[in-house]
This record gives structure tokens, sequence and C-alpha cells, in this order.
């Protein structure tokens, strides 16, 4: 099952989330939402950037994944 990438701004590689929750926590935007990916390998939830439209790119979900799943791109 690939995944791919999700989301423009914040970019989240689904295939590499583990479902940590880390970037959930940190995010001061309340950017992310839980989606469910039953059967994946890595985990069956994923954190999809739902609402990068209010990212302020402040990194730290970058910064705080420890797989390094989501990159944030510059406008
Ligand atoms: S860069 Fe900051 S505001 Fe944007 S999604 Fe990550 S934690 Fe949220």
């Amino acid at each position: 099952m690939k995944l791919i990438i999700h989301g423009h701004r914040v970019a989240v590689d689904f295939d590499i989330c583990i479902g940590d929750g880390a970037c959930v926590d940190v995010c001061p935007e309340d950017v992310f939402e839980w989606v469910e990916f039953e059967g994946h390998p890595a985990s069956t939830k994923k954190a999809a950037p739902a609402r990068e439209d209010d990212c302020i790119e402040c990194v730290a979900c970058e910064d705080d994944c420890p797989v390094v799943a989501i990159k944030i791109i510059p406008m």
C-alpha cells in the first residue's frame, strides 16, 4: 500500500509517518488531523495536514517528527 506525500506547504510522507503525534501536539495552529489507514505497516493512523493554509512555518513539526516525515515548504 503506497500512500505517498500529502500536503503542499506542509508535506507529510504517509509511508514514513508512524503516527507518533509529535506534530499534532506541537503545532500552534492546529494544522493536523488524524486519518485512519487500516493495515498500513508503518501505522494505522496518519497526521494529515488538513489545515495547511493556517501554517505559520514555525517548523516545529519538522523538527520534532521522530522519523523525519514532514517537510515545510516556504511560500
Ligand atoms: S510549521 Fe508550525 S504551524 Fe506549520 S504545520 Fe508545522 S508546527 Fe504547524
